[in-house]
């Protein structure tokens, strides 16, 4: 159980840093290493340097990007094979530490870049074995896209966040009313 729970944490994280991504109107939000540790604590450790290049946050958006296509439509015909194809691009090769302890991946890529890979497709790839990648959904709130893990037991949930939920609750209200106003 406690093993579950470590994947699904992690599983919540790469979320947290999908969520980021520039789309449409929405602005990128992976603006500097405060916010890669901040979503994924420990990732700048392993930078080389202090002063971590802007092509290493580039690329990790990158990163960031494929893994959300995957994960948010896990369903499709290439969602498998677009994951594989990140497995090879960043060459990871599972490891295991000790009995009982779940596949972790090292990558041929030094640095945090390697580090970033190995947690985010890691992750990745351990939500597709289990199948709790398709209980990733984007919010349904109006003006929210906001990618949310579903782990509710009847797996119903719509919203991202309980503002999301009251939000809408309270738009329904309000359309009730205005068609009840309408209708008398
Ligand atoms: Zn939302």
């Amino acid at each position: 159980m406690v093993i579950r729970h470590a994947a699904r944490d992690e599983l919540e994280r790469v979320i947290a840093l999908i969520a980021t991504r520039k789309v449409g109107p929405w602005p990128e939000e992976l603006r500097g290493w405060e916010d890669l540790e901040r979503i994924l604590p420990g990732s700048t450790a392993h930078s080389a340097r202090r002063d971590a290049s802007l092509a290493e946050l580039q690329e990790i958006r990158l990163l960031r990007d494929k893994v959300a296509t995957v994960l948010l439509d896990p369903a499709a015909p290439h969602a498998p094979s677009h994951l594989g194809d990140l497995v090879d691009t960043y060459g990871l090769t599972p490891r295991i530490t000790a009995l009982g302890e779940p596949i972790g991946f090292l990558s041929f890529r030094a640095g945090m870049v390697g580090h970033v890979a190995e947690r985010v497709i890691g992750a990745a790839l351990a939500a597709f074995s289990s199948g709790e990648a398709q209980y990733i959904h984007e919010c349904e709130a109006e003006g929210c896209i906001t990618p949310f893990l579903d782990a509710s037991p009847r797996h119903n949930r719509a919203y991202c966040s309980d503002r999301c939920s009251t939000k809408m609750r309270v738009r329904r209200h309000r359309q009730n009313q205005a068609d009840d106003i309408a209708g008398s």
